[in-house]
């Protein structure tokens, strides 16, 4: 067992301990078969009904209609922004025959990361707005007015639009999803905020995520994709288009095809995701998880209003995300300071990202919000 938890990083965060303990026995023994999990095949039995059940569990809470496929990848988020760009451009080649161009919206630095990868691997992208133009100090913390988006002039041409629900290092986050030209492919980042709310699935073309965050530990993404988008060009047409040819873990109707198994995934990373998707149902599913969220963020924010003499947001209110919640106190030396006393109380986790400084609060599900002090904090 281990102390109440008190760690607020952002990821690799928190899970709850009970998964963990579970796991920890099957890392050594699965099912009495004399082997654990890591040592077991990606083609047995038991792996199969691992990434079956994960599968199913996954669709039962997040609520996946018919029209859409739960699977699983390597490759973490960042590996996402690649296979984003590669499967998605193919998708709109084999639909339309054309290239399509890469719709941005940048509201922080995962959804720039994404959109220079794209970029990088040879998409055409156009940054539908980038949110540090509407800001004083030209950093992120906004969502801007959607009048003040510009998307490629005609749909037909737009392969994909790209998001990030939940900007972790900026704390900015999407209460609703963004609109979008009618019959555009809506793709959402949700790294740090997946399973943290209900999501109506079917407003999406693509949702992905690492699973370090909410989903389980590092090692595996979660994907639901559009069935209608796992038709791809042939890979004679991609050339001829001089779209992005990703490498083929990245493939989704290759993923697809072979149970998300077509090269050796972590089941151990896997039956992690499960075992949290299985106490995430018992515990009342995403609404309970999206209520407990909001209230645990209010609490917080509510406090940083209360104290503006010490504390600074940097984000606007309408963007306040419930996962991240940042801030800075200025001052020489306060922010060392805070960190420095907040241990003492067993508060852990809160520096915030090296690229920005101040702090961080990560609202992880497992994080409690009634802490008891750690031994020897002062009364
Ligand atoms: N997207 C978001 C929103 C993230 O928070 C992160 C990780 N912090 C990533 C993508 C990148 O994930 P990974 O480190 O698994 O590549």
């Amino acid at each position: 067992d281990r102390a109440p938890p008190h760690y607020f990083g952002a990821g690799p965060a928190l899970l709850p301990t009970e998964v963990l303990q579970q796991a920890a026995v099957e890392l050594i023994q699965y099912q009495n078969l004399g082997i654990g999990l890591g040592e077991m095949s990606h083609r047995s039995s038991q792996a199969i009904d691992i990434i079956n059940t994960t599968k199913q569990k996954v669709t039962q809470l997040l609520d996946v209609p018919d029209t859409h496929e739960v699977f699983f990848a390597q490759g973490g988020g960042t590996g996402g922004f690649a296979a984003v760009a590669g499967n998605l451009l193919a998708a709109h080649a084999h639909k339309t025959g054309k290239k399509g161009v890469a719709n941005y919206i940048v509201t922080g630095s995962w959804s720039q990361k994404a959109a220079e990868e794209a970029e990088r691997l040879g998409a055409d992208v156009n940054i539908v707005v980038d949110a540090r133009k509407f800001t004083p100090n030209g950093k992120y913390g906004v969502i801007p007015a959607q009048s003040d988006w510009k998307f490629t002039p005609n749909a037909e041409d737009i392969a994909y639009v790209y998001y990030c629900d939940n900007e972790t290092v900026g704390g900015v986050e999407f209460h609703a999803p963004p609109e979008v030209p009618e019959g555009v492919e809506l793709v959402a980042d949700m790294s740090s905020n997946f399973l943290s709310k209900p999501v109506d699935v079917s407003k999406f073309g693509l949702i992905f995520g690492g699973a370090q965050k909410n989903i389980g530990i590092a090692g595996i993404s979660l994907y639901i994709i559009k069935k209608s988008l796992l038709q791809h060009a042939s890979l004679e047409q991609l050339r001829q288009l001089q779209v992005p040819i990703i490498p083929i873990f990245l493939d989704f109707p290759t993923l697809v095809k072979n149970n998300s198994a077509y090269n050796t995934l972590s089941i151990f990373a896997l039956r992690i995701v499960q075992l949290n998707v299985e106490h995430l149902l018992a515990k009342g599913g995403l609404k309970a998880q999206g209520e407990e969220s909001k209230r645990k963020a209010a609490k917080i924010y509510a406090l940083l209003d209360k104290h503006p003499e010490i504390y600074k947001s940097p984000v606007a209110p309408t963007a306040r995300s419930n996962m991240n919640i940042v801030f800075t106190i200025p001052g020489d030396g306060k922010e060392e300071t805070f960190i420095k006393e907040a241990a003492i109380w067993g508060l852990t986790g809160l520096k915030g990202h090296r690229s920005v400084g101040g702090i961080r609060v990560s609202n992880c599900k497992s994080t409690g919000d009634v802490l008891p002090p750690a031994a020897g904090a002062p009364p």
